[in-house]
């Protein structure tokens, strides 16, 4: 039961995990609330690298394979021995983050982040990827921090907003496609409903 939430900035992802891991606790559950990059002490190292550096401080490339060593860890350290333990794990992006911000915004080669995220990845891939759709020019407005992809320009974020539905359309059964843009209880009743349709919890 590995739950992701991807979207642009400002989508609202993280009130929602927050919202799921308290709903699916009250019904008796066992939670992992974690996030990418990062999740495990390395994992948030590499998260600093990232977040962090001056724009342009990366090729595109070094970004991508820093993203695929913070997974690495973070599936080793994280994610997989929860799932052993029977634990829900939701996790605030994953590598859909990776083939949108570096594939789709930054135009590195398609196929080969596939390659990559199949190597790291591997069968670890999430059971329901909640990809929460919001208008660009909204997204940003609501966005807090003004981190290096906050400042880039709409062009980035459109082709970013264009990746991750084009990734959901490839994907249907296990990408769902959520409007953001409404109140937060009714995009988390949603979002449970989702959850039920697709475990029966
Ligand atoms: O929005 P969130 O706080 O989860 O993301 C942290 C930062 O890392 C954001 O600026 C986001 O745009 C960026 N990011 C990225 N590439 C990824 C995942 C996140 O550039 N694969």
């Amino acid at each position: 039961r590995f739950v992701t939430f991807e979207g642009g900035e400002g989508a609202g992802k993280s009130t929602q995990i927050r919202l799921l891991a308290e709903a699916l606790r009250a019904a008796g559950q066992s939670v992992e609330m974690t996030r990418e990059p990062g999740g495990t002490e390395g994992a948030e190292q590499i998260r600093k690298l990232l977040v962090e550096g001056a724009a342009g401080r990366w090729q595109s490339e070094t970004e991508a394979l820093l993203h695929f060593a913070a997974r690495a860890e973070h599936l080793a350290q994280v994610i997989r021995p929860a799932l052993a333990a029977g634990k829900w794990v939701l996790c605030d992006r994953f590598a859909d983050s990776t083939l949108a911000y570096q594939g789709y915004g930054q135009g590195l080669d398609l196929e080969w982040l596939w390659t990559l995220r199949r190597h790291i990845v591997g069968p670890t891939e999430p059971g329901l990827t909640i990809m929460m759709d919001l208008p660009v020019e909204k997204g940003l407005a609501r966005a807090e921090t003004q981190q290096r992809y906050e400042r880039m320009g709409l062009d980035f974020h459109r082709r970013l907003a264009d990746g991750f539905r084009q990734l959901a359309t490839a994907e249907p059964d296990r990408c769902r496609i959520v409007d953001a843009s409404r109140e937060r209880a009714v995009i988390a009743a949603e979002i449970a409903g989702l959850i039920r349709e697709r475990f029966g919890v």
